[in-house]
């Protein structure tokens, strides 16, 4: 369990409904306990325990002593025109992280609100087109500072109402902010699975989803664990290119990767999806020839997809440029000719560089990693 730095107590902010029943009856309450505070947390914003008016003024009084809800610390926030929110979090520690808000953009997904959410503060697969990759790897993100994001991205929204008046505001989760997910398992299956209770977030399984830049024996754990949505970083349509741009391709190569997506699709779990999406970074010059498509037709031809486009996002020193519009449409083209769903992501939130993929922001780069990376950019330059 998370207690809060500051004190004994224990943060009831990220803990599944077992983990809270089993605490209610460890102070000597019934388990039920645990669904009512559940709703207060995550469906009114309510932190406040003596706010909390359906339990007794010596049950609060006792969890005031015990317990807190602390969610993690807003350092700094930055509210878009178009409509997107960017929020960087201080955690335990002092590490900073980011959350970021995409509201839709038309008519036909009105009122969808899409939060992309952290997992990790850095990464450590260094992704060569990836500014958290760069930042190398500081530590894992807990359960309570994981659902804590779109805890306090809610929150945004509840300023004013009476707390039995809220409602939550977002209705998409993408696992697609800083971090490998399937590298911080646990904490990460135990935020999805409170953004997926009715007694918490109470999202569809179909709107929450998992991306991935293909760590293949966690792939097989999710399939049995949890029914989310599932989204492979490919980026590449063979090893040779991956291996270069996704580095844990070397580990976990196309076959192992095609094999695990298939497995969680097809196992004996019904799934909702009967799909998954496929990520594909588009580097001009890199991996967006009518070559590469045709090959990734191949490659996908037996895995039920639809695919991403991502228009790539530059940062600073960054050895890669953005593909074309063109070059972006022809290469859609081909995909949709040969029978695939294929979308362009729209570039977001550029003037408060919360973009996919430029996460990272002027988040302080404190790690050996950035400190390489940046000498060898120096070396570079000066040659
Ligand atoms: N580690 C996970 C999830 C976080 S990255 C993964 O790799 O899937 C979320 C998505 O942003 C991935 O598809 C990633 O490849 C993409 N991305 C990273 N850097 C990017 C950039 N500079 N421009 C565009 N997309 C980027
Ligand atoms: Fe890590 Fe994903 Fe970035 Fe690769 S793309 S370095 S896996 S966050």
């Amino acid at each position: 369990m998370d207690t809060n730095d500051d004190s004994p107590k224990t943060n009831l902010l990220g803990l599944s409904k077992d983990e809270l029943s089993a605490f209610f009856v460890q102070m000597g309450e019934k388990a039920f306990r645990a669904t009512q505070v559940m709703k207060w947390i995550y469906q009114f914003g309510v932190i406040d325990f003596y706010q909390m008016t359906n339990l007794s003024k010596k049950l609060q009084q006792k969890l005031d002593e015990v317990a807190c809800i602390v969610p993690p610390k807003v350092k700094f926030k930055e509210f878009s025109e178009d409509g997107t929110r960017k929020w960087v979090f201080e955690v335990a520690g002092g590490s900073l992280v980011e959350t970021v808000l995409i509201p839709a953009e038309d008519n036909k997904q009105f009122g969808r609100k899409t939060l992309c959410v952290s997992s990790q503060v850095g990464c450590a697969l260094d992704c060569s087109f990836c500014s958290t990759g760069k930042q190398g790897f500081e530590r894992d993100l807990t359960a309570s500072e994981i659902i804590g994001q779109l805890w306090v991205a809610n929150q945004s929204y509840m300023q004013g109402v009476p707390p039995t008046e809220r409602q939550n505001h977002v209705t998409n989760v993408v696992m697609m902010g800083m971090g490998e997910p399937l590298l911080n398992y646990e904490p990460v299956v135990a935020s999805m699975s409170l953004m997926l209770d009715d007694h918490a977030f109470g999202l569809s399984k179909r709107r929450v989803t998992l991306s991935t830049s293909g760590v293949v024996p966690k792939m097989y754990d999710l399939a049995k664990d949890i029914d989310v949505a599932l989204a492979i970083s490919l980026h590449a349509p063979n090893d040779e290119l991956r291996n270069e741009l996704v580095p844990i391709n070397k580990k976990y190569p196309l076959s192992e990767l095609i094999k695990a997506a298939k497995a969680y699709i097809y196992d004996e779990n019904p799934r909702h999806k009967k799909h998954v999406t496929i990520e594909y970074v588009m580097l001009n010059g890199v991996n967006d020839s009518d070559t590469h498509a045709y090959e990734l037709v191949a490659l996908l031809k037996d895995l039920p997809s639809k695919i991403n486009l991502i228009p790539f996002n530059p940062f600073p020193h960054a050895p890669y440029g953005r593909s074309s519009n063109n070059r972006i449409h022809a290469f859609s083209n081909i995909l949709n000719q040969a029978g695939f769903v294929c979308t362009v992501r729209q570039t977001r939130g550029d003037d408060i560089d919360a973009a996919c993929g430029q996460l990272v922001g002027q988040v302080a780069d404190r790690t050996r990693r950035a400190k390489k990376w940046q000498e060898s950019i120096l070396k570079r330059q000066n040659a």
